[in-house]
């Protein structure tokens, strides 16, 4: 995946000039021993670098200034080792742009019983400096996360790591570039969205090429390139025999190959993080991509079909969120229902375009007929995803702002064999249940396009939507219809009181 290797996390930690010198170099050998314990912790995904004990409002102003100008910084982690008067921090708070962590936490684990004295009492305040902290922050409206507990304690450092992996995604996101190949799916609501309204708060653009550009891509791929690709395939994938060297349809796999060729190459000379395509514009490709824009996905790439541009955007942020955990991420549409009554089930699918991180199998690579479209046969990568917990978001645009909507689901096998189905799947049932998750889906507004994940759980989309300034709505097993219904009441009133005042 394209993201930044030498992102990092800075930790300024809070206190002031009363207590002497001595107190302060204590702060910082503290400081200075949790980072290193938090890094060979081998929790959290990014490096933690102290960058200083913040004493004064030109400091901490300072500090707040770098951070926003340092490129590999992706998020900030303040702690107040001692009370640090809080008006010192306005102004650096003000300019503070980068994601922010307030770690409530104290360096000792434990009260000395036998030894503890004022100048121990002095150093170690956190329980108080902290709250005049986050008293401010509150007044300032300043988004943060907020993580409580011993730094030594690994669910609290499980909780860091969350937030950190939000803070990356957010991070790539800034200046990320989104390619459009055509508009979107016409008449379709759901995957339209304010793209101008995106850039501004999300960070990312969204741009079209007429299919056209694509297609003079794919026409300069040399046949001996696309003839290497399909070796690829043949050494990866368990391939139709039709499809093999000298079988019926090699041509069509020639062709699929060409397009992922010509497709790589348009993302990476434009520097692109994903993209979008629609099977009602296809002119001059032969093929809808599929094989292409799955095995894309596998490598990072965001994607969204139909035009649909915020779920591209999403399942691009959830990968890098995602980054070095077991399990997948996938373009998914919920397509068909299976109701047995107490068994309810959805099956999710696309045309083509699911991305194989999700199995555990092997993929078939296959080509089938395509009912939409008029174009060629595609080929296509054929697989289950792989059983367990999972969660669908949904990212959409509400007219006056953005909503991401999150359901947990179980994935399992589909319990009995699907010969006839040629495309990639997923079986689950949503929580708590089938019934109360579409219900609340569908008055959420939530779209039938989603990203499937089976390594993200809520909190890290809940952290992640906390830093993008989304609003955020879960559906999950602890959820009831009507105060979810109320929920959404009551978030509606936020975004027209914010629209009337800019800040609720
Ligand atoms: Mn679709």
């Amino acid at each position: 995946m394209n993201e930044s290797k030498s992102l990092s996390i800075w930790l300024i930690v809070g206190s002031q000039h009363l207590y002497g010198t001595q107190v302060i170099q204590e702060v910082e050998q503290h400081a200075q021993v949790m980072a290193a314990g938090l890094n060979s912790s081998g929790q959290i995904c990014l490096p933690i670098c102290f960058r200083g004990v913040a004493t004064t409002p030109e400091e901490i102003y300072r500090f707040c200034q770098e951070a926003n100008a340092s490129p590999d910084c992706a998020g900030v982690i303040c702690w107040m080792h001692t009370f640090s008067p809080a008006k010192m921090w306005i102004q650096g708070l003000k300019a503070l742009q980068k994601p922010l962590l307030h770690f409530h936490t104290q360096f000792n684990r434990d009260i000395p019983w036998d030894t503890i004295d004022m100048d121990f009492m002095n150093l170690n305040q956190s329980a108080h400096g902290d709250r005049e902290f986050a008293h401010l922050l509150t007044r300032m409206g300043k988004a943060r996360k907020v993580v409580v507990g011993h730094w030594q304690d690994a669910k609290v450092q499980q909780e860091m790591d969350i937030w950190c992996r939000a803070a990356m995604a957010w991070h790539d996101w800034q200046g990320a570039r989104f390619v459009r190949f055509g508009d979107n799916m016409r008449q379709v609501a759901v995957t339209e969205g304010d793209k101008v309204e995106a850039e501004f708060r999300l960070g990312f653009s969204v741009n079209t090429h007429g299919v056209g550009d694509l297609v003079a891509e794919i026409t300069k791929v040399k046949d001996h390139e696309a003839e290497e690709l399909c070796g690829l395939y043949e050494s990866l994938y368990r391939l139709q025999p039709e499809l093999k060297k000298g079988g019926q349809r090699r041509a069509a796999l020639l062709e699929a190959a060409r397009i992922e060729i010509g497709l790589r190459r348009f993302l990476q000379q434009g520097g692109y993080k994903g993209f979008t395509d629609t099977f009602e514009d296809l002119h001059g490709l032969k093929q809808l991509p599929g094989i292409a824009v799955q095995r894309l996905m596998q490598d990072g790439y965001g994607f969204g079909a139909e035009g649909d541009w915020k779920t591209a955007a999403l399942v691009r942020a959830m990968k890098v969120m995602a980054s070095g955990l077991p399990g997948g991420n996938s373009f998914m549409e919920d397509y068909t229902y299976h109701l047995e009554p107490g068994h309810e089930m959805v099956l999710g699918a696309h045309m083509l375009e699911i991305c194989p991180s999700i199995t555990s199998q092997q993929p078939s690579c296959e080509i089938h007929p395509l009912s939409i479209g008029g174009k060629e046969d595609p080929v296509r990568l054929v697989f289950d995803a792989a059983p367990g917990p999972a969660l669908n978001a949904s990212l959409v645009d509400m007219g006056d702002h953005l909503r991401l909507l999150v359901n947990e689901v179980e994935t399992l096998l589909p319990p009995q064999p699907l010969p006839r189905l040629p495309v990639a799947r997923a079986i689950w049932k949503p929580h708590p249940d089938f019934q109360t998750a579409c219900a609340a889906w569908l008055m959420a507004g939530g779209a039938h396009h989603t990203c499937f994940s089976q390594n993200l759980q809520i909190a890290h989309l809940r952290d992640f939507a906390r830093i993008a300034g989304i609003e955020y709505l879960v559906i999950d097993r602890h959820t009831r219809l009507h105060a979810f219904e109320q929920e959404i009441q009551l978030s509606n009133c936020y975004y027209a009181l914010r629209g009337l005042f800019g800040k609720a």
